[in-house]
C-alpha cells in the first residue's frame, strides 16, 4: 500500500511513520508536514518522501497526495492552552485543514482516510467512560476544532461515499513527543524534569485523571485500520479505558526511576477537563488483535528514550 501521513514529523506521526514502515503490507510511505511542532530530525534515517509544507497549500497537499491509496491525517496544532491564546490559527489548522485534506482525498481517489480527533470533544460532559455517542460540549476552540474535522470525516462518508474513520485519541504518550514547548503534554514534562531532578509541576492537585495509551499501542490500531480499510459512522475512542490521576502516573514514574519526584503544585489551567476515561467496547469490537502496552511499560520506554536523547542521567532509570 501507499500511504500518505499529514503530520508525520511530529510525535505520533513520526512513530507511525516508524511502525509504517516496518510493516510488509505498507509499501511506500509520504509525509506532510509543516514543521510548526513538528521536527524533521524524527524522521533522520527513514525512507519517506517528505514534503514539507502546509495541508492548507493547495499545491503542496497535492504533491504529497497523488497516488496514495490511504491518508492518516495527525497534521494539527494540538493543544488546548494554544487554542485559547490563537483560536483561528487552531481552526485553520485543524478544521480547515482536516476539510482540505478530505477535499485532496476525493479529488485523488484514494480509498480510505483515517483522521485524529480527540476527547476533549466530550468537554463538559461529565459522563465516565465517555462513550462515543453521548452529546459532545467543547470547552476550548481547540476542542470545537478537533469536532469540526471529525464531522466533516464523517460527512464524507454520506456525501462523497469516501470511506473514513474518525479516532478519538486520549492521552498519548511515548518517545519523540516534546517536553520542551509551553505547551507540552504532561508525561514528557514530568520525565524530563524528574530526570534532571527537578520538581514536576503539577495544575492543580494532581487528582485530576486521563486515560493514557502509550503510542505503541496508537500506531498498531492506526495501522490495523489503514490495512484493512476499516471504516466507521461514528467517530471511535482510542483508548483502552485504563485511567490514572496525575499522583498516580507519578507514583509509577517513581517505581520506574527507583527514587522519589520532587512536586511543585500551580494553579489549574483553563479548559481542561478534570477527569476522562474513553468506553472501548467499539474499539476492541473493531481491533479485537491489538493489545495495549502496559502504562508502566511505556513510562519505561519513553523514560529510557529521553534518557538516550537527551544524554540525562543514565542512571536514572531501574
Ligand atoms: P504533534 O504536534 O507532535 O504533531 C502534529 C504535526 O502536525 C506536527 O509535526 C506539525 O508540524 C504538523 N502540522 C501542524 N499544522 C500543520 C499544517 N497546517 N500542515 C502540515 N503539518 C502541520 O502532535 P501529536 O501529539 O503527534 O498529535 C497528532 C494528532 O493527534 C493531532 O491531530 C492531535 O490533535 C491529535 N491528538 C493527539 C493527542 C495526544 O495525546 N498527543 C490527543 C488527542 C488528539
Amino acid at each position: 500500500m501507499r500511504v500518505l501521513i499529514t503530520g508525520g514529523a511530529g510525535f505520533i506521526g513520526s512513530n507511525l511513520v516508524h511502525a509504517a514502515l516496518a510493516d510488509p503490507a505498507i509499501k511506500e510511505v509520504a509525509v506532510i508536514d509543516d514543521l510548526s511542532t513538528g521536527v524533521r530530525g524524527n524522521l533522520d534515517g527513514t525512507d519517506v518522501e517528505f514534503v514539507g509544507g502546509s495541508v492548507l497549500d493547495s499545491q503542496a497537499l497535492d504533491a504529497a497526495m497523488a497516488g496514495r491509496e490511504a491518508v492518516v491525517h495527525l497534521a494539527a496544532l494540538p493543544s488546548v492552552p494554544r487554542s485559547l491564546r490563537d483560536p483561528v490559527a487552531s481552526h485553520h489548522a485543524n478544521a480547515s485543514g482536516t476539510l482540505a485534506v478530505l477535499e485532496a482525498a476525493r479529488r485523488h481517489g484514494v480509498g480510505h482516510v483515517v483522521v485524529a480527533s480527540s476527547s476533549s470533544v466530550y468537554g463538559m460532559n461529565p459522563a465516565l467512560p465517555k462513550e462515543e455517542l453521548t452529546w459532545t460540549r467543547p470547552m476550548s476552540p481547540y476542542a470545537a476544532s478537533k469536532l469540526a474535522g471529525e464531522s466533516y470525516a464523517l460527512a464524507y462518508q454520506t456525501a462523497f461515499q469516501l470511506p473514513t474513520l474518525a479516532f478519538r485519541f486520549f492521552n498519548v504518550f511515548g518517545p519523540r513527543q516534546r517536553h520542551d514547548h509551553a505547551y507540552a503534554a504532561v508525561i514528557p514534562r514530568f520525565v524530563h524534569a524528574a530526570l534532571r531532578d527537578e520538581p514536576v509541576l503539577l495544575h492543580g492537585d494532581g487528582t485530576q485523571s486521563r486515560d493514557f495509551t502509550y503510542v505503541e499501542t496508537v500506531c498498531a490500531v492506526i495501522l490495523d485500520a489503514v490495512r484493512r480499510g476499516v471504516h466507521h459512522p461514528h467517530a471511535v475512542n482510542l483508548a483502552f479505558g485504563t485511567r490514572a490521576s496525575l499522583l498516580e502516573v507519578l507514583a509509577e514514574l517513581e517505581e520506574v526511576l527507583g527514587r522519589p519526584v520532587a512536586r511543585e503544585y500551580g494553579p489549574p489551567r483553563p479548559g481542561d477537563v478534570p477527569h476522562s476515561m474513553a468506553d472501548n467496547r467499539v474499539l476492541r469490537d473493531l481491533f479485537p488483535d491489538v493489545t495495549p502496552v502496559a502504562r508502566r511499560d511505556g513510562l519505561r520506554a519513553t523514560v529510557e528514550w529521553m534518557i538516550g536523547r537527551a544524554g540525562l542521567r543514565s542512571d536514572a532509570a531501574t
